[in-house]
């Protein structure tokens, strides 16, 4: 389990930008300084000169920290005056010493040999962007309302709150066995039941906790596939999520069904279902299409890859986006 490289690199170089920023900053301000301060390069030059002497001493075979103890007090004497001068001159004390934005690991992003809090944050709020999720980024389980879906049975099936409730509770179950857990999702049935919403849910948490997750429509993933594999209008990070689709975490295909579905498509849902389930990487699946239908259109060894390995999750009841608009 791993924040995604690229991610991870385009975090990582953004923080090093801030640092560069900050440098720029201090030399900028310094340079400043040193014009409105005719004292200063005196004082500069005298810091500097005592720092050089603990390097001699240090040369000489001295104890490194005995060596900067020595000179402590001269130090704090000297930068003592300095600072004066830069109050006197009317700026403020650390104006040489800018705030960091994390002042916890001084804008390095590493605390401890691990990511600093800062730092995930960041990674966070762009898998989010990544991911296609950026506006459902909010979706969270705890706003799913059982009291949309009707408590009546029809035709022998028991109420579509009472499957609501098992359905919620195997997402949740989902989410939080993700480490452990060998099963994939199915969220089959009609528009307008929340299955869009509780994979949002699902994805919201995950990435949260640093999961690689890619959210994506089937028909976006078949044409992205399709160019890939022609060469047509391919993009550069065409291959990229071409990739990400076998090795992300978790892939949520939304829409099954409602790509261009030729044979050349077929093909490629077998392989990437096959190859995430013989490697251990989870899906989630969201179709408006029932198990028959998904065999007439894809094919039975498709669909027994699926009975196999996915937890089937039938969604049905009156769509609760027309019930909320009345
Ligand atoms: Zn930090």
């Amino acid at each position: 389990m791993a924040y995604d490289k690229n991610i991870a690199a385009t975090v990582a170089e953004a923080f090093v930008k801030k640092k560069q920023a900050r440098d720029e900053l201090i030399e900028k301000r310094r340079l400043e300084l040193l014009r409105v301060i005719p004292d200063l390069k005196a004082l500069e030059d005298e810091i500097a000169s005592v720092s050089f002497r603990t390097f001699i001493k240090v040369a000489d075979g001295f104890d490194a920290e005995k060596a900067a103890a020595a000179i402590k007090e001269e130090v704090t004497a000297l930068t003592g005056r300095r600072d004066k001068l830069i109050t006197d001159a009317g700026y403020d004390k650390d104006y040489l010493n800018p705030p960091y934005d994390c002042p916890l690991c001084k804008d390095e992003g590493f605390l401890d040999n691990s990511y600093c809090n800062c730092f995930r944050k960041e990674l966070i709020k762009l898998t989010f962007a990544e991911s296609n999720l950026a506006s459902l980024s909010d979706s969270s389980f705890s706003d799913f309302s059982l009291s949309w879906y009707s408590d009546k049975s029809e035709n022998g099936e028991v109420s579509p709150r009472e499957n609501m409730e098992r359905v919620l509770s195997e997402c949740i179950k989902f989410t939080e066995n993700f480490k452990s857990t060998n099963d994939n999702l199915l969220l089959t049935g009609p528009s307008g039941l929340g299955k869009t919403f509780l994979s949002s849910c699902i994805a919201s948490k995950l990435i949260n906790e640093g999961v690689n997750v890619i959210y994506q429509s089937s028909s976006v993933v078949f044409s992205l596939l399709d160019r890939v594999k022609f060469g047509k209008n391919m993009t550069e990070s065409d291959s990229y999520t071409a990739e990400r689709l076998l090795d992300a975490d978790l892939l949520i295909l939304d829409d099954l069904g409602t790509e261009f579905i030729t044979e050349f498509s077929v093909s490629e849902l077998f392989r990437i279902l096959n190859t995430r389930i013989l490697t251990g990487k989870k899906t989630v699946i969201n179709t408006n299409l029932s198990l028959p239908d998904l065999k007439k259109i894809y094919s039975e060894r498709i669909l027994s890859r699926i009975i196999g390995n996915f937890v089937i999750l039938k969604f049905y009841g009156k769509d609760i986006r027309f019930l909320k608009r009345q």
